[in-house]
């Protein structure tokens, strides 16, 4: 998607400094943190929101979350939120589907 700014991301159009990046995910700090750790785990494939998500994509979703518990359990991370808006209502503002990891603060 040319017009994606987490596929410009991810294709390294825009520079940025990955956490973690395996063959089907990459994960980077959020520009606006919303709490003291605030990751964002997205998948390569470029799917706009959960709502476009395929029977196909069950693993790679089950993979972001699965890298989700790994970046924690690496940076010593117990207890966290992970979060995933659908649609603008929900608060999605960039549709490329990302779960966030949000940790450091009470919630
Ligand atoms: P959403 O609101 O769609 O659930 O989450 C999108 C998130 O992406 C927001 O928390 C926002 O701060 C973050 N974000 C938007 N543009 C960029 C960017 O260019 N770089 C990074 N690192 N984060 C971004
Ligand atoms: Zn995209």
């Amino acid at each position: 998607m040319s017009d994606c700014i987490f596929c410009k991301i991810i294709n390294k159009e825009i520079p940025s400094k990955f956490i973690f990046e395996s063959e089907n995910i990459v994960a980077f700090h959020d520009i606006h943190p919303q709490a003291p750790t605030h990751i964002l785990i997205l998948p390569k494939k470029h799917i706009a929101t959960i709502n476009d998500m395929e029977k196909e994509d069950i693993n790679l979703i089950g993979e972001l979350f699965f890298t989700a518990k790994q970046i924690a359990k690496e940076k010593g991370i117990s207890s966290y939120r992970l979060a995933i808006n659908v649609g603008e209502e929900a608060g999605q503002s960039v549709f490329h589907i990302h779960l966030h990891l949000l940790a450091g603060k009470k919630f």
